[in-house]
C-alpha cells in the first residue's frame, strides 16, 4: 500500500495524493441515499500526462480508478464501490480556447460549469453554453458524460449532443482524440468520422478518463423573460409542450409540480423562457406563445399567471438557485433525484406514478421536467430531499427512488444516471445481445476491469 502511495506522490506531488482517514471519509459518500464505500487513495492530477501515469500504474497493479468531477451526480457514481483511487479532476480546470468564430470552447475535464459561464460573460458576452441547474461547481465533462441537459436543451438536445470532441486516457494508458480534433487542428465536430464518443458517454467513467473536451457555444440574446402557464390537468401537458415547441419562440421549457408551497398543490406550472434582442421581438414572441395556448385559456383548462418581477428574477436565474435550495429543504444535507428519460407522451402516467409513490412513502411529491430537443424526449425527475442524520428518512427516500425506477421502466421510460441498483433494473430489462456487446466493448477497452468497477456490471 505504501509503495503505491509513494508512486502516486511521485506522479502528482505529495500534496495531491491522500490516504488520510478524514479525506477518505469525505470521498466515500455523496449527498444521495447509497451507502458509503471508502477509497484507498485520493489523487488530484494536474495534466493529461499525470492522468496517464496514474492509469498506467493502476492498470499494472489492478487498482480500481473512479474519475470524479464535481461529485454532484447524486447517485453514487463517484463513490468507489470497490475501493481504489478516486481521481479527482478539479485541478484540471483550465479553459484552453474559446473559438468565437467557429462557436466552440475547449476545456480541461475538471472545468466547472460556473467557470466557463463567468469566462464567457466577461470575455465573450455574445456567447453562452447550455447550463444545467446543478450547482456551478458541477463539471462540464461530468454532465456531458451522463447525458445531462440544461437551459438550451429544448432547442439543441442533450448536452452529450453538444460535444464536439474529446481527449481520453484509455484504461490501458493510450491517449486518444475523438472527433475532428483527431484529424484537424479544429475541435469543431464529431462528424464525419465514425463516432467513437459513444464509447465514453453514458458509461459512468467505466471506459476511460476524459481529460479535455470541446463543446458548442450559442448566441446570447440581450433580453430574457419568462411566461408561466398553469393547469391542473396532467393529460394536456404533452399537447401544451408540443404547441409551444412548434412556435419555435421558446428557449427553455420546464414543467414543475410540487406539493409545497401549498398554493401549487395539484398544479403543473409550465415555465416558458424566451430570449430576444429587442422589446419588439420579445413582445412578438410572447404574443405568439400566448396565442398558441389560447384554446386552453378559453375552455378554462389552464391559463397564464402574472409573475411579480422579483419572482421572475428567480425563475430566470441560470442555474436556478431555487433548485439547490430545494435540495436541502429538509436540512441535513441529503438529496437524490431519479431522473428518467422518456417520450413526451408518457408525462401523464409518470406524473401519476410519482404522486402515488410519494404518498405511499409519506414524502411530499416534487417533480420537474425539461423538454429535450423539440419535444423529442423529456428529462423527468422525481426529487427527494431527506435528512442524512435520520436513518428512517434516508430509507424512505431510498425506497421511493427504487419504486420510481421500477415505475419508470414499467411505463417505458429509462432511469437516468441511476445508482447501481437502478442499473441492475435496466440490465434485467435490456436486450441480452446489447448487454453482451456492452460487456465486450468494456473488456476490450479495460481488460483488467479497473475503471469504476461495480457500475454497469451484471450481478
Ligand atoms: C441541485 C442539483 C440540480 C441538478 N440539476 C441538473 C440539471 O438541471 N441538469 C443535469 O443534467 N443535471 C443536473 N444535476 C445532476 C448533476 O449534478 C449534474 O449532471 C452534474 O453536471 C454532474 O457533474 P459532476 O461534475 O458533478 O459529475 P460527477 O458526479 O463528478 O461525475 C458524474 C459521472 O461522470 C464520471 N466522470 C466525471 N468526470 C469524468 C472524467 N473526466 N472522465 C471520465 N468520467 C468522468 C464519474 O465517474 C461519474 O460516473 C443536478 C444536481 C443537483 C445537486
Amino acid at each position: 500500500m505504501d509503495q503505491v502511495f509513494d508512486k502516486l506522490a511521485e506522479i502528482v506531488g505529495k500534496e495531491y495524493v491522500s490516504n488520510r482517514s478524514e479525506e477518505l471519509f469525505i470521498y466515500s459518500r455523496d449527498m444521495g441515499t447509497m451507502p458509503p464505500h471508502k477509497p484507498d487513495y485520493i489523487v488530484l492530477p494536474a495534466s493529461t500526462s499525470e492522468v496517464q501515469k496514474v492509469i498506467l500504474l493502476a492498470n499494472q497493479e489492478k487498482i480500481p480508478v473512479v474519475p470524479m468531477g464535481g461529485g454532484l451526480v447524486l447517485s453514487a457514481l463517484t463513490v468507489p464501490l470497490k475501493g481504489g483511487i478516486v481521481l479527482d479532476m478539479k485541478r484540471m480546470h483550465h479553459i484552453l480556447e474559446v473559438n468565437a468564430q467557429n462557436r466552440y470552447a475547449i476545456v480541461e475535464a475538471g472545468t466547472p460549469q460556473g467557470r466557463l459561464q463567468a469566462h464567457l460573460q466577461k470575455k465573450y458576452p455574445h456567447l453562452k453554453h447550455s447550463i444545467p441547474d446543478a450547482p456551478p461547481m458541477a463539471t462540464i465533462a461530468g454532465n456531458i458524460l451522463i447525458h445531462g441537459s440544461g437551459h438550451l436543451s429544448q432547442a439543441t438536445g442533450f448536452h452529450s449532443e453538444m460535444l464536439n470532441g474529446l481527449e481520453v486516457v484509455l484504461p490501458t494508458g493510450e491517449i486518444c482524440r475523438i472527433g475532428s480534433c483527431s484529424t484537424s487542428p479544429y475541435w469543431f465536430s464529431r462528424a464525419p468520422l465514425p463516432d467513437l464518443a459513444g464509447l465514453f458517454i453514458g458509461w459512468f467513467g467505466t471506459t476511460g478518463v476524459i481529460t479535455k473536451l470541446a463543446i458548442k457555444l450559442y448566441p446570447r440574446p440581450a433580453l430574457k423573460d419568462v411566461l408561466v402557464f398553469v393547469t391542473e390537468e396532467a393529460d394536456i401537458i404533452p399537447d401544451i409542450l408540443l404547441k409551444i415547441v412548434d412556435t419555435e419562440m421558446a428557449e427553455d421549457l420546464v414543467v414543475v409540480a410540487s406539493e409545497y408551497p401549498s398554493w401549487t398543490r395539484d398544479l403543473q406550472l409550465t415555465m416558458i423562457n424566451i430570449t430576444a434582442n429587442s422589446d419588439a421581438e420579445m413582445n412578438f414572441k410572447q404574443g405568439i406563445i400566448r396565442e398558441c395556448l389560447h384554446s386552453y385559456a378559453k375552455d378554462k383548462s389552464g391559463g397564464f399567471i402574472d409573475m411579480p418581477l422579483m419572482m421572475k428574477g428567480v425563475l430566470l436565474e441560470t442555474p436556478m438557485r431555487t433548485v439547490t435550495r430545494f435540495a436541502d429543504a429538509r436540512e441535513g444535507g441529503g438529496f437524490e433525484y431519479v431522473g428518467a428519460i422518456m417520450p413526451v407522451g408518457l408525462f401523464p402516467q409518470a406524473y401519476q406514478a410519482g404522486v402515488e409513490i410519494a404518498a405511499r412513502h409519506e414524502l411530499p411529491y416534487s417533480m420537474v421536467i425539461r423538454v429535450i430537443g423539440r419535444c423529442h424526449s423529456l428529462m423527468f425527475a422525481y426529487g427527494y430531499p431527506f435528512n442524512r442524520g435520520d436513518s428512517d428518512d434516508v430509507e424512505k427516500a431510498r425506497q421511493a427512488l427504487h419504486d420510481s425506477n421500477l415505475a419508470s421502466l414499467e411505463i417505458g421510460a429509462i432511469p437516468w444516471k441511476t445508482e447501481e441498483p437502478g442499473q441492475q433494473l435496466i440490465i434485467k430489462q435490456m436486450d441480452p445481445e446489447t448487454l453482451a456487446l456492452m460487456n465486450r466493448v468494456r473488456s476490450l477497452l479495460d481488460p483488467n476491469g479497473i475503471m469504476n468497477p461495480g457500475n454497469w456490471e451484471e450481478k
